[in-house]
């Protein structure tokens, strides 16, 4: 993420501000130039009052990102409002990434990316009716917005057994299936991409069910990011996808702030196609910075380790992002 500041008076301001706190400008960011603008009689997004998105109206009244919502919860339902919120504040992150990377959101075929945003549906007796399950499906994204609740999340996070666990990382993790259907099978690249993932063909639904009951084999960490990436090759994209978001986003974010103690003076952190430099750039800030948490009692800022079969995914995703018909929509 780029360091932002107050186009009036020069104080570093948040990516979600609304509002300069120091000079009180009322601010819109501009995601296509990555910078904040005053807000001064321009036409902000349709949300702006309701959830304090500060991205500029497009076409229909909506923002680029708000744009791409489909559904939202029942707002009449106490604290779904903030929930809602939650998740879209989140996903102008992901679309931060998205646009600085030059990937598109309707793909050449015509497939475009949306989202779903829901609750589970619960009688009046306290039992769920209706169960919303996170995932995708041809580039609808759902969300289950329980997990905008940091106790409900956390409580999962702990059931399930995992390091790491957040909106931001559901968001992209959703994206990465989209993309897959983009970059590998629109693309005509199924049997490319299965010499890296492992042949997704194979029955889906048997291979979450496997895993579910088994667990992850014996030394899955040498070719996995995580446990979950083991259940399907199509898991395993969706994963190391969204680690590559997460190390982009955070090698971007450090480069913003002078922060390189791997001392190799990464410039553009989303022109990287090389994973031995994204590696070399990573691991020493990673290491820092779980550090950093560590001594302020927090868990670990970066909870994975990168195995070089790993490393070598990440490679073939940014090869990926780097054919030269998706780069037009780049942010310079
Ligand atoms: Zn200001
Ligand atoms: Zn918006
Ligand atoms: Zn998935």
């Amino acid at each position: 993420m780029k360091r932002l500041v107050c186009p009036v008076c020069q104080q570093q301001v948040h990516f979600a501000n609304t509002i300069c706190l120091n000079c009180q400008t009322d601010l819109v960011y501009d995601p296509f130039a990555a910078t904040m603008t005053p807000l001064d009689g321009s036409a902000p997004c349709l949300n702006r009052d309701q959830i304090a998105c500060n991205w500029p109206a497009g076409d229909g009244g909506f923002c680029e990102s708000c744009a791409a919502t489909e559904t939202i919860p029942d707002l009449n339902i106490m604290g779904n409002l903030d929930r809602w919120s939650r998740v879209e504040t989140a996903k102008r992150r992901l679309f931060y990434s998205l646009i600085a990377l030059g990937l598109p959101r309707v793909s050449p075929a015509g497939k475009a990316l949306r989202f779903s945003f829901m609750a589970d549906e619960i009688g009046p007796d306290g039992q769920v009716i209706h169960k919303v399950l996170t995932g995708h499906e041809e580039g609808a994204i759902t969300i289950n917005i329980a997990e905008a609740d940091d106790d409900e999340r956390e409580a999962r996070r702990v059931a399930m057994g995992e390091p790491y666990r957040t909106l931001l990382g559901h968001l992209r993790h959703e994206v990465g299936h989209y993309y897959w259907e983009v970059l590998v099978k629109e693309a005509g690249r199924e049997a490319e991409c299965a010499e890296v993932f492992g042949d997704a063909a194979q029955d889906y639904a048997a291979a979450l069910q496997r895993h579910y009951a088994e667990g992850p084999p014996q030394g899955w960490d040498e070719a996995h990011v995580s446990s979950y990436a083991t259940a399907h090759p199509w898991e395993d994209w969706a994963e190391t996808w969204a680690h590559m978001l997460h190390i982009v986003d955070g090698l971007d974010t450090a480069r913003n702030h002078g922060l390189d103690p791997s001392g190799t003076g990464v410039d553009d952190a989303h022109a990287i196609t090389d994973p031995e430099v994204l590696m070399q750039a990573w691991i020493p800030l990673a290491t820092a910075m779980n550090a950093m948490n560590r001594s302020m009692g927090h868990q670990d800022f970066y909870p994975f380790v990168i195995s070089p079969i790993v490393a070598a995914k990440i490679g073939y995703i940014l090869q990926l992002i780097r054919q030269p018909a998706l780069s037009t929509q780049a942010v310079a």
